[in-house]
């Protein structure tokens, strides 16, 4: 079985649409949580991923649409973001937000938002990596929060190693080696690269590969300004920052 891995598809629709259209039905979707939050279609998105999913876990936006946990911690237009979810989100998508959990095991991987055991810590460094290396024995770590698509591979002797791959890019995953892999963001990219990201994730062959893609940035900006979502929710996706 092949996995998609997304994270991060903060209500964009549009991105969010064109990247199940590249999934066949035998495929499997993971999903790494924050589907909500700074976009302008919370529902159609969950709703999608509420079908489609065959694992996710949450991420801090969600959390903090279904009872402002975490907010305090929020800038202000996520903040504003994160008020305006709550006004339109449905009660149905919330209660299945609810009933996420923040990690989900399997034997060879983990899906977690930010990392291991601190779960909205971002991973910034190789010191960040090591440190949730040494929270789990998961062979490969899966992660999105920073939007940045990317990977650390740790070897037996301690030492790390770190790419970005934010022009994607395959991954052959070595057996003596973890690694823990950034899938970037659906919805709202943060690598300098305005496509959206996500991965493509083969079992058997070993392999990640990194895929960045096209979507109508324009159309979710202008629904943006339509719903009265903060400005800088719309103008970072055209930089991709
Ligand atoms: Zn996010």
């Amino acid at each position: 079985m092949r996995y998609a891995v997304v994270s991060d598809v903060h209500s964009n629709l549009e991105s969010l649409t064109i990247m199940l259209a590249k999934l066949d039905q035998a495929d499997g979707l993971l999903c790494l949580g924050d589907m909500v939050g700074y976009g302008p279609n919370p529902n159609e998105c969950v709703d999608l991923l509420r079908a489609r999913c065959t694992s996710s876990v949450l991420g801090n936006h969600d959390v903090a649409a279904i009872d402002n946990f975490g907010v305090e911690y929020f800038n202000a237009a996520a903040r504003a973001a994160i008020e305006w979810t709550q006004g339109v989100i449905s009660k149905e998508n919330i209660e299945w937000l609810n009933e996420l959990s923040y990690e989900i095991r399997a034997p060879e991987y983990l899906l977690v938002h930010g990392a291991p055991v601190n779960y909205f810590e971002y991973i910034l460094d190789k010191r960040g990596a090591g440190r949730a290396f040494q929270n789990t024995d998961a062979p490969l770590i899966f992660v999105g929060h920073t939007h940045i698509a990317e990977y650390y591979r740790l070897d037996p002797d301690g030492s790390i190693a770190h790419a970005h791959m934010q022009n994607g890019g395959m991954l052959t995953l070595d057996p003596g080696a973890r690694y823990l892999v950034n899938v970037g963001s659906v919805g709202q990219p943060r690598d300098l690269n305005p496509e959206a990201s996500f991965v493509w994730y083969d079992p058997q062959a070993r392999a990640i590969e990194f895929v960045r893609y096209e979507y109508p940035i324009s159309a979710v900006q202008e629904k943006i300004h339509e719903a009265h979502l903060p400005d800088l929710c719309a103008s970072r996706l055209g930089i991709g920052r």
